[in-house]
């Protein structure tokens, strides 16, 4: 054997050499084919190998790949700036350009930070979020992040923002039903905000549907309102993490704009490009920009390779592509048709406790016993053995964690925006026998 160079996540695992990827499948070094039912880490979204995208590279690429933002600005990246701006609700968002989710949410933060000091209120440093999490792997945006496996090792170097409960009725928090509760856990948010003092908190952020920590969480029927509302009273920036949920996953091309919600900043990333090419951005509302332009008219972020022509015209082609299929439709129509064959498959397996989610954001939870909600000991692995089983079977499912404080087990569903129902067919059987399996194993 020679020896390996290449950091790879889990490093006592054999990886499969990926060959090439066409639509919804990728393809091994042994020809082995999977279906990407997760569009890898839900950013695959218009699937692989699209040649209009591949075109839109090689052209931008024979003009000129990379520019360094503080000598020239470029047309892609203006163009995908509007282009962003005239999709978002109010249509009145500035965008700046970063590579990853991590840096976009990251950059919101310091962006909503900086508006308050630019007004002269120098103590609103702190960013509130939500116990079941995910804002990204940095620092910054990992003192955000309630995923309490990702935070573990680096708790002393983290800001302990991520106070507030999670909008998670599966197993509230607060013990209640919805709408007796009266959305408890939006008003655990103004809880928070007493308890901290707002002359400390610039921003709240939130996922609008819950993603890697804690599978495809839909918050109860008007607690975004509610969230804005106590922000706005308040004098807090909303912040939405689209980076999951944004550019049509959900079946709407924002994920806040099934609550009618205006964000103050949004953090996008993964679907953006469809992983054609790292892009991620922090768009930012004109009256949060406002300060800033009248005070200090510099932005404190930035990386070299941010708003390069290459990716943005990339992003711009990706828009595009899913602009003239309608993905958002697809997504919703799709969406639709997984989750009631994934309900269907519930009743027929024990060990399913919920099935969840919007648009092509699904996720399965898995229960040790379904009456009592009980999450299987951590120890019985059993998302990593969904995972590694679908895997041998050709199927590609995303780990979620499930539980309040990351407890639970859960896989997410997203498939790229352009499966077929033939797919969707395939999917669900292949999951239906993995489960099963699963099931035998862990409960016999
Ligand atoms: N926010 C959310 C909601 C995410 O799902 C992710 C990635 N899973 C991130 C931020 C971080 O994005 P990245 O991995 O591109 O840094």
């Amino acid at each position: 054997m020679e020896r390996e160079h290449l950091i790879k996540p889990l490093l006592n695992q054999r990886y499969a050499t990926v060959q090439y990827g066409k639509g919804v499948f990728l393809y091994d070094e042994h020809g082995k084919a999977y279906l990407d039912a997760s569009s890898g880490a839900v950013t695959a979204s218009i699937g692989h190998g699209v040649q209009e995208i591949i075109d839109a590279m090689i052209e931008q690429a024979n003009k000129v790949s990379f520019v360094y933002r503080s000598q020239f600005t470029n047309e892609p990246a203006e163009r995908l700036a509007k282009k962003l701006s005239d999709l978002a609700a109010g249509n009145d968002y500035w965008t700046f350009f970063v590579n990853s989710g991590s840096e976009a949410t990251e950059t919101a933060m310091k962006i909503a930070i900086q508006h308050w000091q630019e007004k002269g209120r120098h103590g609103k440093i702190k960013v509130l979020s939500r116990r079941m999490s995910y804002h990204g792997i940095t620092l910054g945006a990992l003192s955000m992040s309630g995923h309490v496996g990702r935070r573990r090792r680096f708790i002393p170097l983290l800001e302990d923002f991520p106070v507030v409960a999670p909008p998670y009725c599966y197993r509230c928090p607060f013990h209640m039903t919805y709408p007796e509760c009266g959305i408890a856990c939006a008003d655990d948010l103004e809880t928070a905000v007493k308890r901290i003092g707002a002359e400390h908190i610039a921003g709240f952020i939130a996922e609008p549907i819950v993603g890697a920590a804690g599978g495809a969480v839909v918050p109860p029927e008007g607690y975004y309102q509610k969230i804005k509302e106590i922000c706005e009273r308040n004098e807090i920036l909303f912040i939405a993490d689209e980076v999951m949920t944004g550019i049509a996953r959900t079946g709407a091309m924002f994920g806040m704009e099934h609550w009618g919600v205006e964000p103050d900043l949004i953090a996008l990333g993964k679907g953006m490009s469809a992983g054609y090419t790292p892009i991620a951005a922090a768009m930012v509302k004109d009256h949060v920009m406002e300060p800033i332009l009248q005070g200090s008219k510099l932005v404190m972020a930035g990386h070299t390779f941010s708003a390069n022509p290459q990716s943005a015209a990339v992003s711009l082609a990706v828009l595009d592509y899913i602009e003239k299929h309608d993905l958002a439709k697809a997504a919703e129509d799709k969406g639709a048709y997984l989750l009631s064959r994934l309900k269907e498959l519930s009743d027929r397996c024990g060990m399913i406790g919920d099935v969840r989610g919007k648009g092509l954001l699904l996720a399965v939870e898995f229960v040790s016993d379904r009456a009592g909600k009980l999450p299987f000991p951590s120890a019985n692995g059993v998302t990593s053995r969904i995972i590694n089983k679908a895997f041998d079977k050709g199927l590609l499912v995303y780990p979620a964690s499930g539980g309040v404080d990351g407890e639970g087990d859960a896989v997410i569903l997203a498939p790229p925006l352009v499966i077929t129902l033939d797919e969707i067919d395939l999917l669900v059987n292949t999951f239906e026998q993995t489960v099963h399996e699963v099931m035998l194993e862990v409960m016999g």
